[in-house]
Order: C-alpha cells, then structure tokens, then sequence
C-alpha cells in the first residue's frame, strides 16, 4: 500500500543546460501516460492527506491523484477543472515548494512529494488533446453584465465563472493582447504563450467581450463603467517598480525588470522592440548584474542567459535560506550557469555617459528579526567589492500605482501599502457594486491566489445582483 516508499518521485524530464539556454522553449515535458499513473499511484497509503491544506483553490488534490492512478484520467481532470480555472498554468508555475507538495505527507515524511503540479499539468494537457475542454455553454443567459479592469488570471478567473453562471462579461486591458503579467510578465521557458492564449481564446469562444488597447482612467472611465455595467472588478495589478536608491542608479543606468521581461516576452512574439535593437535591452555579450532575489529576479537572469549574456550574477542583500524565490527556480538559475552573491547589497553604479561599467557593493550579515520576523540585514565594515557591469538590472519588487488617481475616484478606499481596501468577508471596495482582487487586493502575489479571488469575487458579485434583482 506504501506506494510512495516503493516508487521513487520522478519529476517529468528537463531538457539538459546546452539545449534549453539556446532557446526560450519551455524546459520540463508533460509527465507521460505511463508516469502519470505510476507517480498518481504514490499518493496510495497516505493515510491523512494535508496537500490540500497547502493549495490555495482548496484543489481535491488525493481523489484526483486516486484518479488518474486508476487510469480514470477523465474523471481526475473534470474533478482538478472544478476549482481550477487555469489548472494547466498552475501546474507549470505554481512555486509547488511552498504550497501543495510541501504540504504532502509523503514528502514530509522524506520519500519525496508526490509530483502535483506535474500531474495537473499532464491532466490538462491530455484534456486539450482529446477535446474534453469546450466553450463555456450556460444552461441560462442573464441580462446582468460585469466589466473587469483586466485580463491577468484575476480577471480571467473572474471571467470564467461569471460566464458559466450566464453573466455578460467585457474585460478591458490596456495591452495589446491578454493575459497580464502571464502573457508579459512571466517567461516562455517558465509557460510558453500558445498555453495562455488557448486559455484567452477560449473565453472569447465562451463569450467574453475583450476590449484590448483600452486603459480604464483614460479611454473609458470607471463612471462609465460603473454606469453601464450591474458590477465592475477591478483587477488591474502592481505595476510600480521599487526603486534602487544608490549614487548612479539613474533611469538611464538602470533596466527595471519588468521593461526586460516585457521586451523579452514581445520579442518572442515577433514583435518589433526599438530599446532591444538599440542595445539598452539587450544582455548578449555583457556583463549583467541582477538585483533581487524573488521570483522576478530569477526570470531576468536566466533571460539574460539565454540572450548569449557573457556573464550573469545575481546579488541578493540576505541569505539563500531567506530569498523569497522558488527554489525550483533557484536551481533552474543555477544549472544555467547564473553566479549568486549572496549576503551583498549595491551601494553604487558607476559607468560613461549612459552605460554602467562597475557595480560597487558591499557584504551584509544578517541582524536582529524585524516586525514581520525576518532578519534585516546589516553591512560588513570594510566589505566592498567591486563587480564589472554592462547592465544592471533590478527586481525589488512592485507596488501599487496611486489607484484613486488612476481610476478618477477620490472615494476609492486603499490600504496603507496602496493596494484596494476591500471589505472584511468580500471583495466590494469603499464604491458600491465596485468590486477587486488580485494583485491589486493583496500585493504583489502569486497567479493560484489571482485566480482564487477572482473565482470568489465573481460568485460574490453575482450573489449580490441575483439578491438585488429578488430585492427589486
Ligand atoms: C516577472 C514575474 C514572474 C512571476 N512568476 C510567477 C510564477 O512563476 N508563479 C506565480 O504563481 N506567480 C508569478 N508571478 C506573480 C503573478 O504573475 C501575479 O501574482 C499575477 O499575475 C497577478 O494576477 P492579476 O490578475 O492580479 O494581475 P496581472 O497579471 O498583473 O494582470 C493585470 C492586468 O490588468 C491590466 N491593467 C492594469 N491597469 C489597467 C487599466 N487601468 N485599464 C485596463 N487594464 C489595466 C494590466 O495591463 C494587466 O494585463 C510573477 C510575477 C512577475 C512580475
Ligand atoms: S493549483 Fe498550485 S498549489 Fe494548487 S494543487 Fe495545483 S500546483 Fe498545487
């Protein structure tokens, strides 16, 4: 019954170093048949499973791994679909580390997770080939109608679950395609883009309205939203860059990781990029420094790796046990040849005209705990060193733009960090019939927990039109 002691875990492979740097091709396949079941069957014997506990959809993690054991990979599928919206997407890029499989028995009990993620992954992909996925039908349409501020996996998820409850839904995006930061944010080598436009051109076969090009505070205004619309979700995102606060960080000197990725993540869609053919966003032949140690820092440097970068270092001010990235990502960065500094902050760029030529940085130790619990770090006397540096780049993380501001609308309540104050049990902002999640709610995050509040605040928006309507 112990089939996890008996089965060692398998991840699916990952294409070797040399093959996967030279171009921006996902590097993990999909788990085949034959692995799909033997690494399901490993859950059998677990006696109390807790890997739900760790997932942030509260996925039925064990019945669908029973499942697709069984060979019942239909069955596993239409079960992991019922409280995933993006279940194909999670499963390549949910840090797994963190949620479900360190929540897994059998892991924590040292025989290795059960492989979750690469389950849901192989599940999916298997429901796409053999056309189990279709356009959302609704046995009832309604009149009601939600406009959502965009098309990230909040507002998608949100989408989804309004249209299968037969609302009318139009998204507004300000970019020229959909999908957020899982279209221009994440990296192809991480989820390739025809796995998140399928999911979009889906919707639009399900009925969704997409107004691309159009930013809601200057082509159309929240007034007009709220007007026209029985409820409006705002789910626009973080998109304010922290900024590195050092002699020579200039906005010439300094490449914020979010232009890189979208530069990087356009190029792959053949678009034209004028600040990638002039150089200013091009790492091939230099010498890049990255600094940050989450999640964003790691796609940057093994971008820069991929873009033939002479040499690629990351420079984290604390310690490898307490960067907040993946360590899935970590060791992706590592095999591919990225150099880490730990323990080292910048203390100044310095370089000719508008190209750096050094970073100076300095040691740091880690001090006291801080209110959260983290230690701050604190610098070495007499510890700086210097680093040669064609291009600094820099991923400390985003916060909110100021949203009243954006969105025209002085009433419309923040939090002290700039995020959307939502209610205490919901998701309605200070503005009536004006809801928000995601990002944009909870600071920069994690794509499971966009979709878990877009899911949520879908099925309460439409609560509260259907009482509405009752009430009327
Ligand atoms: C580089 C990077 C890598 C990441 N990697 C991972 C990962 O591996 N795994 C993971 O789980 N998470 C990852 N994340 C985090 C994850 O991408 C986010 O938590 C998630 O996308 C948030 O979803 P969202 O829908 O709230 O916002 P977003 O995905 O940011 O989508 C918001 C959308 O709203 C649009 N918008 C904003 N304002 C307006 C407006 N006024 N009018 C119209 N449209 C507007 C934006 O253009 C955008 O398309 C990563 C983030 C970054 C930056
Ligand atoms: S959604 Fe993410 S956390 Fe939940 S089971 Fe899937 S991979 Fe794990």
């Amino acid at each position: 019954m112990l089939r996890f002691a008996q089965t060692e875990r398998r991840s699916p492979p990952r294409r070797d170093r040399a093959e996967r740097i030279a171009d921006f091709d996902e590097i993990s396949a999909t788990l085949d048949v034959q692995n799909l079941h033997a690494q399901s069957e490993r859950c059998a014997g677990c006696g109390v499973p807790f890997c739900q506990s760790g997932c942030p959809l509260d996925n039925n993690i064990p019945d669908w791994l029973n499942l697709a054991a069984e060979g019942q990979e239909h069955a596993a599928w239409v079960l992991s679909n019922a409280t995933n919206t993006l279940p194909e997407i999670c499963g390549r890029i949910c840090p797994q580390d963190r949620l479900c499989e360190q929540a897994c028995v059998p892991g924590q009990a040292g025989f290795g997770a059960i492989t979750i993620g690469a389950v849901e992954t192989a599940l999916s992909e298997q429901a796409w080939r053999e056309g189990w996925v279709s356009p959302i039908s609704p046995p009832v349409e309604h009149k009601h109608s939600v406009a959502i501020v965009g098309s990230g996996p909040a507002g998608l998820a949100a989408a989804a679950m309004l249209r299968e409850n037969g609302f009318q839904v139009e998204i507004f995006e300000r970019a020229d395609r959909p999908g957020g930061l899982l279209t221009y944010g994440i990296p192809s080598f991480k989820l390739e883009k025809t796995v998140v436009l399928r999911r979009t051109e889906w919707l639009m076969q399900s009925g969704v309205k997409f107004h691309l090009n159009c930013e809601v505070g200057k082509d159309v205004t929240l007034a007009e939203l709220r007007r026209q619309h029985d409820a409006v979700l705002l789910a626009g995102g973080v998109y304010q860059a922290r900024q590195l606060s050092v002699p020579g960080a200039s906005d010439n000197m300094i490449v914020p990781a979010l232009d890189y990725l979208i530069s990087a993540n356009r190029l792959g869609f053949g678009d034209a990029v004028e600040d990638f053919n002039s150089g200013r966003l091009d790492a091939s032949n230099k010498n890049v420094v990255v600094i940050g140690g989450g999640d964003t820092a790691m796609d940057c440097v093994r971008t820069a790796v991929r873009q033939g970068a002479k040499k690629v270092i990351c420079l984290y001010r604390r310690d490898e046990e307490n960067m907040p990235g993946s360590r899935k990502e970590l060791q992706n960065a590592r095999e591919e040849g990225v150099e880490f500094f730990w323990l080292a902050a910048p203390k100044a760029i310095h370089g000719a005209g508008d190209t750096p030529t050094e970073i100076r940085a300095v040691r740091m130790q880690l001090g006291a705990p801080q209110k959260d619990g983290r230690a701050l770090p604190e610098e070495v006397p007499q510890s700086a060193f210097a680093l040669p540096a064609d291009m600094v780049i820099t991923a400390l993380g985003f916060t909110p733009e100021d949203l009243p501001a954006k969105y025209a609308a002085p009433d419309l309540e923040t939090t002290q960090w700039g995020t959307l104050a939502i209610g205490r049990n919901g998701y309605e902002t200070s503005l009536a019939r004006v809801y928000a999640a995601g990002d944009c709610v909870r600071g920069a995050s994690l794509v499971v927990w966009a979709i878990r509040e877009g899911r949520d605040a879908a099925m309460e928006m439409i609560g509260d039109i259907l009482r509405k309507e009752l009430a009327a």
